[in-house]
């Protein structure tokens, strides 16, 4: 019997911060190697998605690359045989099943989704590719050769996973059952644990969240910075006139925020954390603290991402990118049947 299938794209970049880091990524490699005995997990590279608006194409397959390797440097696993690591456009029937999804799709039903809008709003009309109005059936087509019941979505996606249930339930409906029903936008916050709320601060804003579109990036930390400078965003973090160190996001929000870092960098409890530095007067100690296990934070990081094994890596790919052409090629095959192709 087939495993039920958990899938999500890997997004990264990059200027990927350690908000990013303890917020997504970890998560992510937690979750394939968590669950894959009882699941497979595919976790794909969206590379046609990543020109839906305009990018530099001179950059796109480094970046592919280098996307993989921040993954594998964060620990996913290379030689796991449930979990697939693959590049879309490598099963060209992502593509195939797209073009006959859009047939099936309504134009309104697409000029309805809030992204488009979002992001038509910004680009203006003329910049805005039919790709970008059509990513959510790319997505849909994404999800469903593989039968996926667990995709786990931001807010910002949950229309887009809900069209994939539309779109899946239209063809079952009027072809017989061809494909696997994702589990609902609840069903998928349920499985996943919606939102474990960890948000990093910018560290001269620690009102808003730590983000890589930040125009100054001073207070954020990315994976690529070199330690020492991270050290010193550290060591300038805004804090506030309490003069006590506590643990209160909004009341000390800066230091609250140094305190969390410690305690994810540490690998300690916040409770721990909170107990070893709890009213001490002066910032110092804590600053320094977490500002040396940054730089040490980072200084690995940036050692096991360079040693990534590129030859394992791409023996990964080719295998897993083998496997999902069948098991995608064997869902084409069903819908280009069903709607007299074949
Ligand atoms: P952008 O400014 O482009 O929106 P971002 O830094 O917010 O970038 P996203 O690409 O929106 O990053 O999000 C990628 C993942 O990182 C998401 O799962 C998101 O929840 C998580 N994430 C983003 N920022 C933080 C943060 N400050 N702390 C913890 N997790 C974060
Ligand atoms: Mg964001």
């Amino acid at each position: 019997m087939n495993k039920p299938v958990i899938l999500t794209g890997l997004r990264a970049n990059n200027d990927l911060h350690i908000g990013n880091y303890f917020g997504a990524l970890l998560p992510m490699v937690d979750m394939a190697t968590n669950r894959s005995d009882e699941f497979q997990v595919n976790l794909f590279v969206p590379d046609l998605h990543s020109f839906t608006t305009p990018i530099d194409h001179s950059e796109l397959q480094a970046q592919i690359m280098h996307n993989l390797k921040i993954y594998a440097a964060a620990g996913l696993p290379l030689d796991n045989a449930s979990i697939h690591i693959y590049r879309q456009s490598y099963v060209p029937a992502h593509s195939e099943l797209t073009w006959i999804l859009d047939c099936f799709t309504g134009f309104g039903e697409m000029q309805r989704m809030t992204q488009f809008k979002d992001k038509t709003a910004k680009l203006g009309d003329d910049r805005n590719s039919v790709g970008l109005f059509n990513y959510p059936v790319l997505m849909a087509a994404d999800i469903l050769l593989y039968g996926a019941s667990y995709v786990p979505v931001g807010d910002d996606q949950s229309q887009h996973l809900e069209f994939a249930r539309d779109i899946a339930e239209r063809l079952n409906n009027k072809f017989g059952e061809l494909f696997v029903i994702p589990k609902p936008v609840k069903g998928q916050h349920e499985f996943f644990g919606k939102d474990q709320g960890l948000r990093i601060k910018d560290l001269v804003d620690p009102t808003k969240k730590m983000s890589k579109s930040d125009e100054t990036g001073k207070g954020v930390i990315f994976l690529g910075d070199d330690p020492e400078i991270a050290a010193k965003k550290i060591m300038s973090a805004t804090t506030d006139n309490e003069g006590a160190v506590h643990l209160d996001f909004n009341k000390q929000p800066g230091i609250s925020n140094l305190l969390q870092l410690h305690a994810l960098l540490s690998g300690e409890t916040l409770e721990a954390v909170v107990e070893h530095h709890n009213g001490q007067t002066s910032y110092g100690d804590l600053k320094k603290e977490v500002a040396e296990q940054v730089q040490e934070f980072l200084t690995e990081f940036q050692t096991r991402l360079a040693n990534v094994d590129e030859q394992a890596l791409l023996k990964k790919l080719e295998s897993s990118e083998a496997a999902m052409n069948e098991q995608a090629n064997t869902t084409l095959l069903k819908v280009q049947k069903a709607v007299g192709l074949r």
